[in-house]
């Protein structure tokens, strides 16, 4: 049986370990990062297990089991600078209680395998690199890419990880981990309001939404404020404002479809000249590829009407784009059957954020994500908050989800 209450404590004990007053500074990379993963070492040496970090600094702990086939739960201890105090590390306190509740149930030998990941770097925070130990576990990692990207102060990632052991040559090797992966779970704080909003502590995560990530830049003509009357202007602000708008009307076609334009910057950028040039981003998110291609192409031709409106052209340049992920749906049936048993009622929602469990189905091995409701749906804040009794229905019916998935692990015959 799972204690929650343990696991509020840990949360309670990392908070105090690695908060000041503006939140938690857990940044991948960082001492304090170092510190927390050095606490959290410190919480397994009662337990019957083997750990280890692969070679993109995931940390790997291990329950065997009679079967070689293994369930993983994971998370991550790195959080975004002043952070809240659940985003990830509930995710890997829950699984580090769960783990523990099977060292004690099977006597340190569980049906099957059992492994607790504690991803590196999901929060990309530093180096602008989301998901970095999971998509070098999954094979999608862009390592020539992003090796060259610096921090604020200069540093390149290729050096802060050398500072923390790790070759960046090396970091595919982490795919190695896969052997014999035949489930993935993760438990994560919504981060959003919808759970709040229907009144439901637990929530099951559908897949997390694909992105497309575009830059546009409006070119008009930049002329003197005063002396250009309204009918002869070519005015590039003008036509980025009609597109902000638009893309609203556009997302709102489908249920959980998002669309924002985020920056908009303008040049000149003067009082008394007429905005020339206006570049704008424009970031739309859904769980469906076909609203996503859908929403892109209206977006395209409504930035045209309006650029013709204006007397202006448009360029579109794609900043980044991920793809929809689904996840399992047998998975996704037995984290509904676990969250009706504890909390009663259920409610599936896709993820609009990022999530390692979407790299781990990215490499086609089943996964699926459990939410609990996030208090006024606020995350990567210090004020970001789940109520105490939340917390505990979570670890229950994720304990509740690991065994179902165990079952489900043992009964998949074994390929030949
Ligand atoms: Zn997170």
């Amino acid at each position: 049986m799972v204690d929650p209450k343990t696991v509020l404590q840990n949360l309670e004990e990392l908070r105090a370990l690695t908060a000041d007053e503006q939140g938690a500074q857990r940044l991948a990379w960082s001492p304090i990062w170092l510190k927390a993963r050095a606490w959290f070492e410190e919480r397994l040496k009662s337990l019957p297990v083997e750990h280890h970090y692969d070679a993109a600094g995931n940390r790997w702990i291990t329950l065997p089991g009679k079967s070689d086939k293994a369930l993983v739960i994971g998370s991550h201890l790195d959080s975004v600078p002043n952070g809240g105090w659940l985003d990830g590390c509930l995710g890997v306190l829950a699984g580090l209680e769960v783990l523990t509740s099977l060292a004690n149930e099977y006597n340190g030998k569980a049906p099957c395998t059992v492994r607790l990941v504690d991803w590196a770097d999901e929060e990309g925070a530093r180096f602008g690199r989301s998901l970095f130990g999971s998509s070098a576990f999954a094979g999608t990692h862009t390592v020539n890419a992003d090796r060259v990207r610096t921090d604020r102060d200069g540093t390149t990632l290729e050096v802060a990880l050398r500072n923390c052991g790790i070759d960046v040559e090396r970091i595919g090797g982490a795919s190695r981990e896969q052997k014999n992966i035949a489930a993935y779970l993760e438990l994560h704080i919504e981060q959003g309001p919808i759970l709040e909003r229907r009144g439901l502590p637990l929530g099951v995560v559908e897949g997390t939404k694909g992105v497309e990530r575009h830059v546009l830049t409006f070119t008009g003509q930049e002329a003197h404020a005063g002396a250009t009357p309204m009918n002869v202007r070519r005015d590039a602000l003008a036509a980025a404002a009609k597109l902000a708008l638009q893309i609203r009307a556009i997302a709102k076609k489908h249920p959980d479809a998002v669309s924002t334009a985020g920056s908009l910057k303008t040049f000149p950028g003067i009082a008394t000249a007429i905005v020339g040039r206006c570049e704008m981003t424009l970031d739309q998110r859904d769980l469906d590829p076909h609203v996503l291609t859908t929403m892109l192409r209206e977006a395209r031709e409504a930035s045209e009407r309006f650029a013709a409106e204006e007397g202006c052209t448009v360029d579109w340049s794609r900043l980044w784009g991920i793809e929809p992920v689904a996840f399992d749906p047998h998975l996704l049936e037995l984290c509904e059957q676990s969250v009706k048993e504890i909390a009663g009622a259920s409610h599936r929602l896709p993820a609009g954020a990022l999530h390692d469990a979407a790299e781990v189905a990215r490499a086609g091995i089943p996964s699926v994500m459990m939410f609990v409701q996030s208090v006024r749906g606020i995350s990567h804040n210090k004020i970001e908050d789940t109520r105490e009794e939340h917390l505990e229905l979570a670890v229950a019916a994720f304990d509740r989800l690991a065994s179902k998935t165990i079952d489900w692990i043992l009964a998949i015959p074994s390929k030949p």
